[in-house]
C-alpha cells in the first residue's frame, strides 16, 4: 500500500506517472523517475532481482521527456517556449560536477563509446554516448530509431509498440526511424567528425573503444543485423568492453544487469528503462562510477580474423 495515496502497491506507478517513486532493497533506497506505465515489466525485473517497490511515494517534481527529436538531430521547435518548457533537450543526468577524481587511473583509451541497442527482431533503436576517459564528461551523442528492413508492416507495428508503447512514443519512431544501412554512414560521419574514427586505422577506431551492458549488442546484434541489411561487418565493432565483466572483476560482484549493478551500487536509475538513449545514459552513469572508484577499463571481448570471438577475462559474466 502507498502510505502517500492509500493505493495498492502495483497501482502507486501508473498513479503517479511522470514523477518520481522510491524502491527499497537489501542495498538501500533509490529512486526512479517513473515511466509512462511500464509497471508490469519493470516490477518483474525488479522482484526477479529480489527488489520491491518501496510503500512510500516521494512527491518529487515530474521529470520532463527528452526531446526524441533533439536527440536524433531534426527537432524543429527549439524556437517555441512551450516546447522547450516541456521537453529536455540535454542529458541533465550525466552531470560530472560533484565527482570526487582524485583515484581516477590512467585509461588506455582517450574516449569511451557507450552502445545499448534496442530491439529483439531487428534493431530498433541505437543510441551511442560519447565520453571522455579523462573528465567522464559526455562530449556528444549519436542517436537514430532504425526502420527494419525485413519485417512486414503488421509485425513492425507491433514490435514498435511492444519496444515504445509504452513510453508513448510510436508516433515519433515512426516518423523518425532510418534503415540500418542509412544510420551506418551517418555515425561514421560523427565518429570522424569527433576524430574517433581515421581513415589511417584501416576503419579501427582511435584510442576509443566501445562499451556494452553485456556482449549481446556488439557480439550478436550488429553482425546479424548487417546480415538482414546485406551489409560488410564494420571494421570498428571488432573489440569492446563489457561492463559487466570490468564490474565483476573491480568490485567482486556479480552484476547480471544494468538494474542489478544499478542497485548493488544504489544509485538512481534516470529515464526509461529499455528506452536506448536512457539505458546508455544509466550505463554511462555506472561506467563513471567505476573510474572515479579507481577502475581500469579493458578490452573484455575481441572478434578475431576467423570471426570467432575471444573473450579477454578468466573471470566473467556467463
Ligand atoms: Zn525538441
Amino acid at each position: 500500500m502507498c502510505l502517500g495515496c492509500g493505493r495498492a502497491r502495483t497501482d502507486i506507478y501508473m498513479a503517479h506517472r511522470g514523477a518520481m517513486v522510491s524502491i527499497a532493497s537489501a542495498a538501500g533506497e533509490f529512486s526512479l523517475p517513473t515511466p509512462t506505465g511500464e509497471s508490469d515489466s519493470l516490477s518483474t525485473e525488479l522482484s526477479s532481482l529480489k527488489l520491491d517497490f518501496f510503500n512510500v511515494f516521494k512527491g518529487a517534481t515530474p521529470r520532463k521527456p527528452t526531446c526524441l527529436y533533439f536527440t536524433q538531430g531534426c527537432c524543429t521547435m527549439m524556437d517555441q517556449s512551450d516546447h522547450l518548457d516541456t521537453h529536455t533537450h540535454g542529458f541533465l543526468e550525466l552531470n560530472t560536477k560533484s565527482f570526487d577524481l582524485s583515484k581516477v587511473q590512467p585509461q588506455d583509451f582517450d574516449y569511451f563509446l557507450v552502445l545499448d541497442l534496442e530491439g529483439n527482431i531487428e534493431i530498433l533503436e541505437f543510441p551511442v554516448l560519447l565520453i571522455d576517459a579523462k573528465t567522464l564528461e559526455l562530449v556528444d551523442f549519436f542517436h537514430r530509431f532504425v526502420r527494419p528492413r525485413k519485417l512486414r508492416k503488421e509485425r513492425l507495428d507491433q514490435n514498435v509498440e511492444q519496444h515504445f508503447g509504452k513510453f508513448g512514443i510510436n508516433s515519433i519512431w515512426h516518423e523518425t526511424a532510418i534503415l540500418f544501412k542509412d544510420v551506418i554512414p551517418q555515425f561514421e560521419d560523427w565518429l570522424a567528425k569527433h576524430n574517433v574514427l581515421t581513415k589511417e586505422l584501416g576503419g579501427h577506431l582511435n584510442k576509443a573503444a566501445f562499451v556494452t551492458c553485456g556482449n549481446w549488442d556488439i557480439k550478436t546484434k550488429i553482425p546479424d543485423q548487417c546480415r538482414v541489411s546485406r551489409m560488410e561487418l564494420p571494421p570498428y565493432f571488432m573489440e569492446w568492453i563489457n561492463l559487466k565483466d570490468i564490474y565483476l572483476n573491480f568490485y567482486g560482484w556479480r552484476g547480471r544487469s544494468m538494474l542489478a549493478m544499478m542497485g548493488q551500487l544504489q544509485m538512481p536509475l534516470v529515464g526509461n528503462h529499455h528506452l536506448g538513449i536512457d539505458d546508455a545514459t544509466n550505463i554511462t552513469r555506472i561506467l563513471q562510477r567505476l573510474i572515479v572508484d579507481g577502475s581500469v577499463l579493458r578490452i573484455t571481448a575481441r572478434r578475431n580474423s576467423d570471426k570467432k570471438v575471444e573473450f579477454l577475462f578468466e573471470n566473467r559474466i556467463w
